[in-house]
């Protein structure tokens, strides 16, 4: 006989603890259980990040995203301070190096206030009161931006659901799923267990657990590894907090940026490069399943061929291969830089959906059949928005298992 819970959640990655934690907050004496394939949690992207806590100046208002930064960024920091999680709140500089960035720190500006972050643009002089090495004409301050310890946060969250009776089972892949009357049945590589709902939070896995229910018919994960240097400690003092470049706003990625880290260290990155592979963080990985599937994607094809983002891939591709590029990058935040003070650090995965029509989707996704619930594109910056995110996932846990819709 199938082990029998109110909810199974799969994926030991921030979304998949703090729902946890948050639906046996909601419902004390929920019966549950979270599958996680790794034998330990946050392997993935909840532990291979740049680890901000964001401050809601980049998410265009009215995207799940926006709705959530905000609140997310004050409620992780609060948590992190009541229960010793190392975060330091030292604020995020966004640099306009010429004329032409200043309209996007206006645009950044326009996005943060309307969204409730606190933002604002300062000179040059100011800039250099924080930042005495960044070089710009002109800043957006976001002085909730925060570092934190991203794993040691999804450990704590699920650390508090462990004591809300939640079960873990480690160390074992969901290999399918079927939805049977009012239940639905969960297949491990070690066992099956039957649940009324299931969450799943599956990161770069995400739509293939989703398809096995009929799901994710107009999305396809792309995998993009964000490849991280790091400043050697001797240099460490030439970054005080975080300097980010005005971004590209056609694309989801943040550029090139220099960011201290809660212990210490300062990482210049990431890039986002197409990888070969969902796991493939070695830079010639490659994985032949995972690269003949997206291969055999029309949308995956549509994006690739677009002139913009080959453009785009050509020079994250450089920066890649050439470790110089990327030193030359961030000498436009910092121009004392030097080649030899970069040294190589860790990568990262990013699970970023694309849709059929090739379009990188850049909003938070959840996609529903009667049994299950499936995060889609929880991309950045989901770590920050980690609680309020986890909250809405329990009301839609709540309206199957204690809520009944009228
Ligand atoms: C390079 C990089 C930098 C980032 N920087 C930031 C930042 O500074 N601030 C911020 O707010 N956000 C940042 N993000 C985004 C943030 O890290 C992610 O949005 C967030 O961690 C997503 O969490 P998750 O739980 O959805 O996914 P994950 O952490 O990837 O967790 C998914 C889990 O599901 C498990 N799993 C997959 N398939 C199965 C299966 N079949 N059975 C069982 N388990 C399975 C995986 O092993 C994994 O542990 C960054 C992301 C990247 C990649």
């Amino acid at each position: 006989m199938p082990e029998s819970f109110d909810l199974v959640v799969v994926g030991g990655g921030v979304i998949g603890c703090a729902t946890m934690r948050a639906c046996l907050l909601e419902r004390p004496g929920l019966t549950a259980c979270l599958v996680e394939r790794e034998p330990e949690l946050a392997l993935h992207q909840s532990g291979r990040n740049s680890g901000v806590v964001h401050a809601g100046y980049n998410q265009k208002p009215g995207t799940i995203k926006a709705r959530f930064v905000v609140e997310g960024s004050r409620r992780v920091r609060e948590f992190c301070r009541t229960n010793n999680v190392p975060v330091v709140e030292d604020g995020i500089l966004v640099v306009a190096r010429d004329e032409s960035e200043i309209a996007t720190l206006k645009e950044l500006l326009a996005r943060g206030q309307a969204n409730g972050a606190c933002v604002e643009l300062i000179d040059r002089q100011r800039l250099g009161e924080l930042e005495p090495h960044a070089s710009g004409i002109a800043a957006l301050l976001a002085a909730e931006g925060a570092s934190f310890d991203a794993r040691g946060y999804t450990l704590a969250l699920a650390g508090q659901a462990r004591g809300l009776g939640a079960e873990f089972f480690l160390g074992e892949s969901v290999e399918d799923i079927h939805e049977k009357g009012d239940r639905v049945e969960v297949r491990t590589t070690k066992r099956t267990v039957e649940a009324k709902t299931l969450v799943c939070a599956a990161g770069l896995y995400a739509d293939r657990l989703a398809r096995k229910v009929g799901l994710s018919k107009k999305y396809r994960m792309v995998p993009f590894r964000g490849e991280y240097r790091e400043l050697v400690p001797s240099r460490r003092q030439l970054v005080r907090s975080h300097i980010y470049p005005a971004p590209n706003l056609k694309f989801p990625f943040l550029g090139v940026h220099l960011s201290r880290t809660f212990d210490g260290r300062v990482l210049v990155g990431p890039g986002a490069v197409l990888a070969l592979g969902r796991d493939s963080y070695g830079r010639f990985d490659v994985n032949l399943k995972d690269f003949a599937e997206m291969a055999g994607e029309k949308g995956f094809w549509k994006l690739f061929l677009s002139s913009d983002f080959r453009a785009v891939a050509r020079q994250e591709w450089r920066k890649s291969l050439f470790p110089r590029a990327v030193a030359a990058e961030a000498r436009g935040l910092v121009p004392e830089l030097k080649d030899e003070d970069l040294v190589e650090s860790r990568a990262g995965i990013r699970a970023q959906l694309v849709s059929t029509d090739g379009e990188l989707v850049d909003d938070l996704v959840i996609e529903e059949s009667a049994r299950t619930i499936h995060v889609l594109n929880a991309v950045s910056p989901a770590l920050t928005c980690s609680l309020p995110f986890a909250d809405h996932i329990t009301l839609l846990v709540a309206k199957r298992l204690w809520q009944p819709v009228p």
